[in-house]
């Protein structure tokens, strides 16, 4: 039977619970949500603590030392995580992505990652286990991380120029260290990896270029992502977006482009391989992406749960409130009851936040919406 699940708001936000219908679902096998998306992919947050204060994310003057971050008692522990990726996989769930907060600061994490590489998808696979990173634990862990079992790795990094990069992570941490954490993770096997720069119009925009030059022809994607107005706390503001078709534009001015078509239903970048002189996508040069989460939503085919770190599970990056997965653990569910949990919520899901942003006239009541921040939900 099903257990009766609780949606509960993120204990920093003063969102009002919604109510989840009740009913049998299905413990295995492939899941939709009311608008037929299917259920493929999950983000874990395995902390809700960064060493990086990016001004997108975390910015200084909120996740100072006053800051309720969560007590190691609320954290999901390494068996709890494993025991609900395997109800995960049971559902159709492909791929898993570890993220925070800064994942590579949880201690072990590479026991999580074996622990989670010897699941198996539904058609007996070992999922696809990636992780997103600031880069800044990367060079001392990439070895460990790839003998526990990780496929591959997104490592975060907006600028090449030293005193931008510092700026931006507000913890004035040099480039140099990240770029050894990229050159570590290639050394220790780690495949397709990638790079996510988030562009802010007039911070880092004049980085583009170099950023894509440099990356060009190293087996690794570049990828530019939107500022997005997420969370709650870092003052977003449409005029500080660059969109990705500016990118786009910018970036053929210095290299020609074709663009490529997605690797996977639900991919979130749309993908442009850099071209040879006839034209033609030139492999050796490699490819970048853009996500474009602000001017082009991407919602219709968003097979993304995510679980925070202690344990709630959000339908959407931008939801207010998640549903309490972690008291089913600590309870007296059985996994069966926690799977078919999963199915409920997830067959319930109608979440399209980007599509309606653009639908939606602007908010000035001067009171916006209390969002679950990204550092606590994972990105
Ligand atoms: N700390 C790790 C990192 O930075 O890679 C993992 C967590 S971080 C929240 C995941 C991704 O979200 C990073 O690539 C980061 O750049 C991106 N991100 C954070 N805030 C963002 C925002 N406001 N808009 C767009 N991307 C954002
Ligand atoms: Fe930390 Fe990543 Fe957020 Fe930057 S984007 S503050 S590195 S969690
Ligand atoms: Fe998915 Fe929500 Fe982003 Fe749309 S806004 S793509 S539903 S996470």
């Amino acid at each position: 039977m099903a257990e009766r699940i609780i949606p509960i708001v993120e204990q920093r936000s003063g969102a009002l619970p919604a109510i989840v219908p009740q009913g049998a679902a299905a413990s295995r096998g492939h899941v939709r949500d009311t608008l037929g998306r299917e259920l493929r992919d999950l983000r874990i947050s395995v902390t809700d603590r960064c060493n990086f204060r990016c001004s997108y994310c975390m910015p200084k003057d909120v996740f100072n030392k006053d800051y309720p971050y969560l007590p190691h008692s609320a954290l999901l522990s390494f068996e709890e995580i494993s025991r609900l990726a395997r109800q995960f996989l049971a559902l159709g769930v492909r791929k898993i992505r570890l993220t925070g907060g800064e994942p590579l600061l949880r201690k072990n994490i590479e026991q999580l990652v074996s622990q989670l590489a010897a699941l198996r998808t539904l058609d007996g696979k070992v999922p696809d286990l990636t992780l997103t990173t600031n880069g800044s634990l990367l060079a001392r862990k990439a070895q460990a991380l790839r003998d526990a079992g990780l496929s591959r790795v997104t490592v975060s990094l907006d600028s090449l120029d030293d005193a931008i990069f510092r700026g931006m992570n507000d913890m004035d941490f040099p480039v140099a260290a990240v770029l050894a954490g990229i050159e570590a993770a290639h050394k220790a096997g780690l495949e397709h990896i990638k790079v996510n720069m988030v562009v802010k119009r007039g911070t880092n925009d004049h980085e583009i270029v170099p950023m894509a030059r440099h990356f060009r022809g190293t087996g690794i994607t570049l990828r530019f992502i939107e500022y997005m107005d997420v969370g709650s706390t870092n003052g977003w503001r449409m005029d500080e977006v660059m969109p990705s078709d500016d990118v786009i534009r910018l970036l053929q001015g210095e290299f020609p482009l074709v663009q490529l078509s997605a690797s996977s239903p639900g991919e979130t970048a749309r993908r442009w391989g850099y071209a040879d002189a006839g034209g033609r996508h030139d492999p050796s040069l490699g490819e970048i992406g853009v996500i474009s989460s602000v001017t082009h939503a991407f919602c219709g085919d968003c097979n993304r749960a995510r679980l925070s770190t202690e344990g709630q599970l959000y339908l959407c990056l931008f939801a207010q409130h998640g549903y309490d997965l972690r008291s089913l653990l600590r309870g007296q569910a059985s996994d069966a009851d926690i799977a078919s949990a999963i199915a409920q919520i997830w067959g319930g899901r109608s979440d399209r936040y980007s599509e309606l942003r653009s639908e939606l006239p602007p908010d000035t009541s001067g009171h916006p919406m209390r969002r679950v921040e990204m550092s606590y939900i994972g990105g």
